[in-house]
């Protein structure tokens, strides 16, 4: 193949935070005894400018012209090596209040750091430092995924060695030749680089602008972004992008006139606007419902309606609605996929869930538990340097500390994000064996669950279960 790459392409730019993040630690240096030591080492080391300033820290937080004088906080990265090697000098290292005033309890200041980091390089986020992380944790942490393929050097889909496909469809696909009416079911399908599409956003949280750079984002990394009805209209998303945005229609009234779009996503209050819109257009038709009591029946409605595709959504913390509110989306998804198999609809339509999906990590465990795809929300924002204000659950109840950015700029960091994220999956499922995402979709079988270890542990120590699991 020469030098032609396999590889979906989506074209990667450095784009850095056009308002620097806090650092993430602040370190406090005696700076008498660093400047004791700083002589001692510039006359052991006969005045070598470089070596002094790597003092005492290889990162360079010392290397500024004015050394650790004044040392460059960002650059620290808590290895705790100074402070091991300079007790008397290093006084302390600690978090920055700053950086830990950032976001809300789901969304983590650790999480816009990385956020940050992916929508700046484009790339994965390889440290080098190892994981430092807890063992397991709630939601998504308490689910591992089988890396045991990581030995097989053959499957680097990163490396374009063996080629790893992100592509998903949405929709309809062919099912069966329905024998007795000689008819075969139309197949309705968009589909998309990635299993990632950009989510809607409540009205007090987006503005035309923002739609413009999902929309040319989407269009970018040959994905989808899902924006109001009333900024698909020419002088906000040009025509050109039309392919890649999907309209959100809040009711009937707003359905009736013509849409640019390649799907019109229906708003759950909206749900009986399906027979109309599949009438009178002519792409896909996805039914948004959120996971509140009765989504299973809402689920099969709207199939019944007509929905082309499904996209039920959590809250912005991954929680259920209603009484729903202590369920995390990982159990609720799962209890929509089987639904779905049980009344053997599964095949004939597309799951997409949002809510929660922070990481790229989380995209692969919600594939895992039976969705194609998912949708991001709070995580695009963050890439355009656009945060909550205090906790951010309800998207009712969001709001966003809404600033002016460049368009360019905005729409480079959300396709650097994507591609950072789509270089994660393939990854992930590099180690997994795996070479088509649409291959990994309710394959649960390829995940661990800290409960089911946890409990098989437990009866292994009460002798319930052999070494094996296996019940003597
Ligand atoms: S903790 Fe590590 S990175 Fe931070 S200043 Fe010390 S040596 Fe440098």
């Amino acid at each position: 193949v020469g030098q032609r790459s396999w590889r979906v392409e989506v074209e990667v730019k450095e784009a850095p935070p056009i308002r620097p993040l806090p650092p993430r630690y602040r370190v406090h240096v005696r700076k008498a005894r660093l400047l004791t030591l700083l002589l001692k080492e510039a006359i052991h080391y006969r005045f070598n400018r470089k070596v002094v300033l790597s003092r005492p820290c290889i990162y360079g937080v010392f290397s500024g012209r004015l050394g650790g004088f004044r040392p460059q906080h960002a650059k620290c990265v808590a290895c705790m090596r100074c402070k091991q090697e300079y007790p008397s000098v290093i006084k302390d290292i600690v978090p920055n209040p700053e950086f830990l005033a950032l976001g809300d309890s789901y969304l983590t200041p650790e999480a816009i750091w990385t956020i940050n980091r992916e929508a700046t390089t484009g790339g994965d986020i390889t440290r080098g430092m190892g994981y430092k992380g807890p063992f397991s944790g709630p939601g998504f942490d308490s689910i591992w995924t089988d890396m045991s393929e990581i030995v097989r050097p053959t499957r680097h889909g990163k490396l374009d060695v063996e080629y790893i496909s992100t592509r998903v469809d949405i929709g309809r696909p062919f099912v069966h030749l329905d024998a007795e009416l000689l008819v075969a079911q139309e197949p309705r399908l968009l589909t998309s680089n990635l299993p990632i599409i950009l989510d809607w956003l409540p009205p007090q949280m987006t503005s035309p602008h923002i739609s413009l750079t999902l929309a040319k984002a989407a269009a970018s990394a040959g994905t989808y972004a899902v924006i109001p009805r009333a900024h698909c209209a020419e002088g906000v998303v040009p025509q050109d992008h039309s392919s890649s945005v999907w309209a959100y229609v809040e009711s009937q009234g707003e359905a009736q006139a013509p849409i640019r779009a390649a799907a019109i996503e229906v708003a759950p209050q909206a749900l009986e606007a399906i027979p109309t819109l599949r009438r009178s257009f002519q792409g896909l038709v996805v039914q948004r419902l959120p996971f509140s009591p009765g989504f299973e029946e809402a689920m099969l409605r709207a199939l019944e309606l007509g929905a082309d595709a499904l996209h039920l959504c959590a809250d912005y913390h991954g929680r259920g609605y209603g009484g729903l509110e202590n369920a995390f989306i990982t159990e609720l998804l799962r209890r929509a996929h089987l639904r779905l198999l049980d009344e053997r609809l599964r095949d004939g339509t597309t799951l997409i869930v949002s809510g929660g999906i922070i990481r790229a990590e989380h995209a692969i465990k919600a594939i895992l538990l039976g969705a194609d795809l998912v949708a991001i929300d709070m995580a695009a924002l963050a890439a355009l340097q656009l945060y909550p204000e205090g906790e951010a659950r309800l998207p009712s109840r969001t709001r966003i500390k809404l600033s002016d950015f460049p368009l360019e700029w905005g729409v480079q960091r959300v396709a650097n994000l994507l591609n950072s994220w789509r270089e994660q999956m393939i990854e992930i499922m590099s180690a997994m064996g795996t070479r088509d995402v649409r291959r990994l979709r309710g394959e649960v079988g390829r995940a661990m669950f800290n409960e089911v270890e946890e409990d098989m542990l437990r009866r292994y120590v009460a002798g319930e279960l052999d070494a094996q699991g296996v019940a003597p």
